[in-house]
């Protein structure tokens, strides 16, 4: 295995922002980045916290709390979604942000990252208590957002449903429609065939790139998925289409494993019935943390941050992990699958499908023309496959693991685009 790059120690392990840290400090050491550069890329260009007053359905007034962080806009606008969840804080918002920029740069398309989020539970309220919500959030951002500054998507608890609302009041303001302001928008909005599934599908681009390397034939791999929203369903569902067997799935009501394979298709129809898989007949029970454990090929957790810790990955028995989520695996546990010989896509090259996609579809906006499915997927997969072989080079290059040469090829791109623009 590659030698592992110690990381820089952190202050705080359960902080989002620092771990990413960590990893970014690496990689400046391996390329020698300049201090000054060094201090630049660190630092978010720009923090905003707003108070969203919504009038609720009973009549009571509830303030929520919204941030959007612009890490950079370096490469160009800044990208990224916003996620309404009630763990949402500024420290989780800026290390997504952050994520984000060495996500596009790693693919290669020309945006900055950004964040942002709210902390709310939506599930909790009503869809008309959201969509109040959303629209104050867009109204407190009209100087942050646009179409040329920061274009924010679907994350975590949101989707085409909200952005429309986004896309909406955004236009109002500025009297014209506007809808390259937000992507992952309904495709009757100008959303972009393909991008609900872009993200599961760069999952699946990624995973069958990683097993090429690693020699492990599709046709014989198991496979166990963690999360089975958007990205962890999808994956699950082009993996077992393409004769992976995914013997394990999972969602917040627990785990489901069946050692001859899950039928994809047969659970998204039950999930789609029972709102969630619990009770889902064709399986047998299991925890989330056990399915992180299963002994299988291949590992895709797809559900949150920080699942794959030093307490648990010394227990991990998959050879590959591709990361659905953003943030899945914690720096501390970084040391011991490099130990152990786990082969880690890293959340950054893994699920950037779904930011390629959005960028096709702001494409698509500005030119006010629609491609088919066809030419977005042909697309998305040609610049997942080219991303996934420029870190796997990175990482044989500088000896690293992938997931730091993937911050090497991000962090020397935007690095790079930084001094030449000029430095004042
Ligand atoms: N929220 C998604 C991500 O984390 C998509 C961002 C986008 O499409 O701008 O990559």
């Amino acid at each position: 295995m590659p030698a592992y790059v110690e990381p820089a120690p952190i202050k705080d392990k359960d902080n989002p922002f620092e771990s990413m840290m960590s990893r970014f400090d690496s990689a400046a050491k391996l390329l020698n980045l300049d201090e000054q550069t060094y201090k630049v890329l660190s630092a978010p260009t720009k923090q905003v916290t707003v108070s969203l007053p919504v009038k609720m359905d009973n009549g009571d007034v509830r303030v929520f709390e919204g941030h959007r962080v612009i890490h950079s806009n370096i490469l160009g606008p800044s990208k990224g979604g916003i996620r309404y969840d009630m763990l949402v804080n500024i420290d989780e918002v800026k290390a997504l942000a952050a994520w984000m920029t060495w996500k596009c740069a790693v693919v290669d398309i020309p945006y900055g990252g950004g964040k942002g989020g709210i902390k709310c539970d939506p599930t909790k309220m009503s869809e008309g208590e959201i969509e109040r919500l959303t629209r104050a959030y867009t109204l407190a951002m009209l100087d942050v957002f646009g179409p040329d500054r920061d274009i924010p998507a679907p994350d975590m608890g949101t989707s085409g449903r909200e952005m429309a609302w986004l896309m909406d009041e955004y236009s109002k303001a500025q009297g014209i429609t506007v809808n390259a302001v937000v992507t992952g928008k309904p495709l009757v909005l100008g959303g972009s065939v393909g991008r609900i599934e872009a993200t599961g599908r760069g999952v699946m681009v990624s995973a069958f790139a990683a097993m090429e390397k690693l020699k492990i034939n599709p046709y014989q791999a198991t496979c166990a998925v963690q999360g089975f929203g958007n990205v962890g369903s999808i994956s699950a569902k082009l993996l077992h289409e393409r004769g992976v067997k995914v013997v394990a799935i999972s969602d917040i009501s627990g785990g489901y494993y069946n050692e001859k394979g899950i039928d994809i298709e047969d659970a998204l129809a039950y999930r789609d019935k029972n709102r969630t898989l619990a009770g889902y007949p064709n399986a047998s029970t299991i925890t989330n943390e056990q399915l992180l454990e299963l002994e299988v090929d291949v590992l895709v957790p797809a559900a949150k941050e920080d699942v794959i810790t030093d307490e648990n990955a010394p227990r991990l028995r998959c050879k590959l992990i591709v990361e659905g989520a953003n943030g899945p695996t914690n720096f501390t546990a970084d040391p011991i699958l490099q130990e152990k010989g786990i082969l880690a896509v890293p959340d950054i090259l893994a699920n950037a499908g779904g930011v390629t996609v959005s960028y096709f579809e702001w494409v698509q906006n500005r030119m006010g023309y629609r491609w088919d499915l066809d030419q977005v997927n042909r697309q998305s997969d040609q610049i997942m496959k080219t991303a996934f072989d420029k870190v796997y080079a990175a990482s044989q290059k500088y000896g690293c693991s992938m997931r730091i040469g993937a911050y090497v090829v991000a962090i020397d791109k935007v690095a790079t685009t930084y001094k030449l623009r000029g430095v004042y």
